[in-house]
């Protein structure tokens, strides 16, 4: 990271701080967030955080979370907010776009910014960027920040919580992502005091009764496997997600079961919203998905997580994505 003591000595000196991380905040959005809120916190600052949309339930037992300001309900209030920063930190997104309406004041604010991410190519839009695409997560990163910053003190069993959090849904509890590193820095959050073991049961085991059902009706009903182009692909329609009552992160995780079939490559979950279709795409190795989202959806992401959009309707959308298949099948059947 560039300017590393002059972003030290801004933050010597008290200020209000905003975080700001994206829309469908995931565990290392808001691990990502609540991390830096305690540890600036600490370090005497006024923190607040901010999102486009609600949070999932799955988080809402985490320290401070309550206090994550959702733009979505609370508009001009956020926006009071933000006039009255004197620094904001962007956290695990690359471009202001992916931050809607908050992203448009942001861009407008002449105050020293700062980003933390680990998304491929990030928008020039700040003045300060801790930017590492091999890091598991932002989380990893809000910890390297702080040794950067060397005020390692200030990050207790709290912040320690958070990155771990963070880390955990990011890499799917150290199924990707991972790297030796990324162990030393674990390592370092057991000795800082953290339960690894109550943390995972809070993060992982959250299933309610609805969700579970859900994946049920997805997997037998809702899945269609491509054996030709190593490719699963699960669609839920407006009417499943009235039928079923499915809310924001009632779908979380389900599109990774197709990948748990070894010759799945890529898993393609495609879901109907009101005003368009959401795609959601994993895949296994180095077959990249980021190229799909991206070039045919309107998209982003990384190599083996991605997401996209599409405006034609569910069908179309199902349609046009088998139709893309054919391009890359020698890249995935040379693996
Ligand atoms: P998910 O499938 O869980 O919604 O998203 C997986 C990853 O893909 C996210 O972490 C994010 O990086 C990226 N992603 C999802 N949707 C979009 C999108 O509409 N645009 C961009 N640029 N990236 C997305
Ligand atoms: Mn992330």
């Amino acid at each position: 990271m560039e300017h590393i003591t002059e972003l030290k000595s801004l933050l010597s000196i008290p200020k209000d701080i905003a975080l700001i991380t994206h829309r469908n905040p995931d565990g290392d959005a808001i691990g990502s967030s609540l991390a830096m809120f305690h540890f600036l916190q600490h370090l005497g600052h006024v923190v607040k955080m901010i999102t486009p949309s609600e949070y999932p339930d799955f988080l809402s037992w985490m320290p401070g979370i309550e206090q994550m300001l959702v733009y979505d309900e609370y508009p001009d209030g956020i926006k009071s907010v933000l006039e009255k920063a004197n620094l904001v930190i962007c956290l695990d997104f690359n471009a202001l776009d992916r931050v809607d309406k908050v992203g448009e004041i942001v861009y407008g604010l002449n105050i020293p910014k700062v980003l933390i991410d680990h998304h491929l190519d990030p928008e020039p839009f700040a003045d300060y960027v801790l930017s590492d695409i091999t890091a598991s997560s932002t989380s990893e990163l809000v910890y390297d920040f702080i040794h950067l910053l060397g005020w390692q003190q200030f990050l207790d069993v709290r912040v320690a919580d958070c990155i771990y959090t963070g880390i955990i849904t990011d890499t799917g509890s150290f199924k990707y992502g991972t790297s030796a590193k990324l162990f030393r820095v674990v390592a370092n959050l057991l000795e800082l005091g953290i339960n690894d073991v109550v943390l995972q049961d809070l993060i992982n085991n959250n299933l309610s009764e609805k969700h579970l059902r859900l994946l049920g009706y997805c997997l037998y009903h809702r899945m269609e496997i491509l054996e030709e182009f190593h490719t699963g692909i699960i669609t839920l329609s407006k009417e499943d997600y009235v039928k079923f009552d499915i809310q924001r992160g009632d779908t979380e995780g389900i599109v990774n079961y197709l990948l748990r079939i070894p010759g799945v490559k890529i898993a393609a979950f495609i879901t109907e919203q009101p005003t368009i279709v959401k795609i959601s795409l994993r895949s296994k190795g180095e077959f990249s998905v980021q190229e799909i989202a991206s070039q045919h959806f309107k998209g982003g992401g990384h190599r083996n997580a991605s997401g996209g959009a599409s405006f034609i309707g569910l069908r179309p959308t199902v349609r046009k994505f088998k139709e893309l298949l054919p391009l890359y099948k020698e890249k995935l059947s040379a693996e």
